[in-house]
């Protein structure tokens, strides 16, 4: 199949958090025109932002996609309204399922609702260790190799919580 291979980080708070995880991985295998081609372990991890909320479970997926950017994160975001995801105003709030597009192919663009890649995916070691994990050679566009940026990045005490069969 042709196409731009995408990664995905996924990460929920609330409501079984693994099974949170656990439904939109499979969720994930019924996007259109693209194909799941691999997910990671899912780890534990300290709260970005407010503090007086659980813990999360972290996941990376990758994907094979024929669809836009634009038109995949509408789909990604369709998961999250399924899975009971509130919008709320405050930043880095608990949720059931966040969907966030950290990378398509190499494509570097702002547009009012999408950046990519993610700007915050660089950063974070529950995207960057679970992501190189899966692709280890990836690199985020601008930023350098995941593997590398997953050694120098903050932690966010990440614990391993479920292993992919
Ligand atoms: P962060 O993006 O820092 O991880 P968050 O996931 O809590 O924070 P959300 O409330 O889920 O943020 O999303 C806010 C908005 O971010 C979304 O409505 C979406 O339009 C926008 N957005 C911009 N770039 C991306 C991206 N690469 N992936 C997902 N959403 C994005
Ligand atoms: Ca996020
Ligand atoms: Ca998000």
């Amino acid at each position: 199949m042709p196409g731009v291979i995408a990664f995905i980080g996924l990460g929920s708070n609330l409501q079984n958090p693994i099974s949170q995880l656990q439904r939109a991985k499979i969720a994930l295998t019924t996007l259109s025109q693209s194909e799941l081609i691999a997910t990671s372990n899912v780890f534990g991890s300290r709260p970005m932002g407010p503090q007086d909320q659980p813990d999360f479970a972290n996941a990376v997926a990758a994907i094979r996609t024929e669809l836009s950017p634009a038109d995949l994160l509408t789909q990604l975001q369709e998961i999250e309204f399924s899975q009971g995801r509130v919008r709320k105003k405050d930043q880095w709030g608990p949720r059931t399922l966040d969907l966030d597009l950290l990378a398509y192919g190499d494509l570097v663009m702002t547009t009012e609702r999408l950046t990519l890649p993610h700007p915050g995916a660089h950063l974070r070691d529950f995207v960057l260790v679970p992501w190189c994990s899966i692709a280890p050679e990836a690199e985020i566009p601008g930023k350098g190799k995941v593997c590398d940026l997953a050694k120098r990045c903050m932690s966010h005490g990440l614990v391993l919580l479920d292993a992919v069969p």
